[in-house]
């Protein structure tokens, strides 16, 4: 039994490989498609309770319009949703694995034109597309599977299964697994965004003004199913991914140029 879960292990690594948009990124997503979409709909059934959700068009027609062109722009098949939610005292937004986005009021006030709200909006569908609440929890998954048949190998036998643990983990780290990812993902999540909205035709220079005035009135994203990085970090990586994000910005203008 316990040899059988040993070799299940990397078997398993194997069988839930993935690549995340974009970034091209080895992960390791254990989560069906299905169960995504069902853990959404779990989530968005608890956010339908607590919080309250805005119909006043100053926003849902911006959420809608900016939501609708960044997924396309996507060109994955979700369930697309987006929802405003009546909340001045919280200026963050998320994205449910399912593709329902919600935005909260309170963002609107470092929001002054659709690009910067594309920005905020392609930073949390970039989370859902990379499949990253189903590579935590798969990660958390296997770790908790790795400990268990550890402890009980290495409480039997020692040295002998201690090797073969190790060799199982080896496959988690080279792909990147045992890293700090919470990290890693809120990285790559604005990589992917930047692009994402690129490929919709917004500036992507926005992201920058909106991070930097973001910054300024020291506002640190408020936590939401992750951890963010500091302002400077991302402005630092956002800076450095610009030239990749505007070759794709002024590919959309010349192949689309009546956008707005
Ligand atoms: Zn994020």
């Amino acid at each position: 039994m316990k040899r059988l879960a040993l070799l299940l292990l990397p078997m398993l690594l194997l069988l839930g490989c993935a690549k995340a948009p974009i970034t091209g990124r080895t992960q390791i997503i254990m989560l069906s498609p299905d169960q995504e979409t069902a853990l959404g709909l779990q989530t968005e059934k608890e956010i339908f309770k607590t919080e309250k959700i805005s119909h006043d068009p100053r926003y849902t027609a911006m959420v809608e319009r900016v939501g609708k062109r960044i997924a396309n722009a996507t060109k994955m098949d979700l369930d697309w949703k987006f929802y405003v939610i009546d909340n001045d005292k919280v200026p963050n937004a998320f994205c449910l694995a399912n593709g329902h986005v919600f935005v909260y009021t309170g963002l609107f006030k470092y929001i002054d034109n659709d690009a910067e709200l594309a920005a905020v909006m392609a930073h949390e569908i970039a989370h859902a597309i990379a499949h990253h609440v189903a590579e935590r929890l798969s990660v958390a998954q296997l770790t908790g599977l790795a400990t268990a048949v550890a402890n009980q190998a290495i409480a039997q036998n020692g040295g002998e299964y201690a090797e073969l643990f190790q060799a199982a983990l080896g496959i988690g780290s080279q792909v990147g697994v045992m890293l700090p990812y919470s990290r890693m993902q809120e990285s790559e999540a604005d990589h992917i965004g930047l692009i994402i909205m690129a490929m919709a035709c917004y500036d992507p220079r926005a992201a920058l003004s909106f991070w930097k005035k973001f910054a300024k009135a020291g506002k640190e994203p408020i936590v939401y199913l992750s951890t963010h990085p500091t302002s400077r970090s991302r402005i630092e990586q956002i800076e450095r991914l610009m030239p990749e994000a505007m070759k794709e910005y002024r590919a959309c203008r010349k192949s689309a140029p009546g956008t707005p």
